[in-house]
């Protein structure tokens, strides 16, 4: 029988999506504000004194997203990773990652911040058991890193940050998101590698992507990791490391003379959606299946309409599965495969999608 919001029992087994991917991933957006204003996530021009954010009533509560996420893991979820916006702006952030961490089933708990308030929460976050945390780092230069936070971040506090995260100890270590775009930071790549080569941090070099529809996006943007790959292997040579599970993300490489790894995120040139095992689930309780997606189902509904109610959980699953089941997202690859794909952004890319402090990245 078609599960759906009636029916009691989600099937037996694990879902796999209408490409036969599985569910693996959650993504939460715990907070859709943000301290920062990168031009190519929030530009101020949109994100202005007037805009209207959710409310502390729209978001969902911790025992909401808890729910949520107890019913993902039932369905295969073992990853979770918290994000926003800056989801170091939710109050009570490591309660959360304290009451996810020990869901059956989840094995990984990790977190994607600005890294402006690690100093101050970073050993909390730890010791709720926070696994992983990844701090966005888009260049070494103070000029060049004002601009790229929209003039809000301070490139030292961000480094501050990293240092706390280290000295926190995550099992799991610490990442640096490097969001690349031409003729904007790109030059200043190696300084970043540089910054962190011998030290156990991996700086993730992420292509700028056509998240959302404000950001300008053109594909002349972009730097290919193929591109940057050989940039950086002049300088420093490289060697491929294999994923570390199916559906990783990031393509590894090991620099030859043992400084340490780096990983290039490629979705506009390589891109991975046929690995793709990821949710995510917006700041309002809204389910996405992509990351960019023009429409969400909105879990928040469910769960206060039925609040107080012993099968909550069960519809919740059931709907879930049904979600996944029904999924055949594969944007990145569309967008790839047009044969026409102009200098400013093709047909694909100008559809009404979410946006990323929004639905998280
Ligand atoms: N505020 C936190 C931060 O910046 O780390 C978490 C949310 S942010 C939306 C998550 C990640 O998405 C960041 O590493 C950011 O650089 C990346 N991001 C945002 N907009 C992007 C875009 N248009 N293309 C590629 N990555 C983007
Ligand atoms: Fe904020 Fe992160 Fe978006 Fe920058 S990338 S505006 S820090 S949510
Ligand atoms: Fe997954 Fe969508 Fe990104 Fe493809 S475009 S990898 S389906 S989030």
């Amino acid at each position: 029988m078609e599960d759906d919001h009636n029916s009691r029992a989600a099937p037996p087994v694990p879902p796999v999506d209408q490409l036969g991917r599985p569910l693996r991933d959650l993504r939460i957006s715990v907070m859709d504000r943000c301290n920062f204003r990168c031009p190519y996530c929030m530009p101020e021009a949109t994100y202005h004194e007037a805009f209207r954010f959710l409310g502390p009533k729209e978001r969902l509560d911790f025992d909401e997203i808890e729910q949520v996420a107890r019913m993902a893991a039932a369905l295969g979820v073992t990853k979770i990773r918290l994000t926003g916006g800056e989801p170091l702006l939710r109050p009570g952030l490591p309660d959360l990652v304290r009451r996810l961490s020990v869901l059956p089933g989840i094995d990984d708990v990790a977190l994607t911040t600005n890294g402006v308030l690690l100093p101050r929460f970073a050993p909390a976050l730890r010791q709720a058991g926070l696994r992983r945390v990844t701090v966005s780092l888009d260049s070494p230069d103070p000029a060049v890193f004002a601009h790229m936070s929209g003039g809000r971040g301070d490139l030292s506090a961000v480094l501050k940050g990293i240092d706390a995260a280290c000295a926190a100890g995550f099992e799991g270590g610490v990442k640096i998101n490097t969001v690349v775009q031409r003729g904007v930071n790109d030059a200043g790549v190696p300084d970043i590698l540089a910054r962190f080569r011998h030290t156990g941090v991996t700086v993730r070099l992420i292509e700028y992507m056509d998240v959302g529809n404000r950001n300008g996006w053109a594909r002349t943007d972009i730097v290919p990791s193929s591109e940057l790959r050989a940039r950086i292997a002049a300088r420093w040579p490289l060697e491929p490391l294999p994923p570390r599970y199916r559906g990783e993300v990031a393509r590894r490489y090991r620099y030859v003379d043992g400084a340490g790894e780096i990983g290039f995120v490629s979705s506009v040139s390589e891109p991975f959606c046929g690995m793709c095992a990821r949710a995510r689930l917006s700041s309002d309780g809204k389910l996405y299946t992509c990351l960019f997606a023009t429409t969400g189902t909105d879990l928040r509904a469910l769960l206060r309409a039925q609040a107080h109610d012993d099968d909550t959980g069960q519809r919740l699953r059931a709907v879930l599965s049904r979600i996944w089941r029904h999924r055949a997202d594969r944007y990145s690859e569309e967008r790839t495969r047009q044969p026409e794909f102009p200098a400013s952004g093709e047909e694909i890319s100008r559809r009404e999608k979410i946006e990323m402090h929004y639905i998280g990245g």
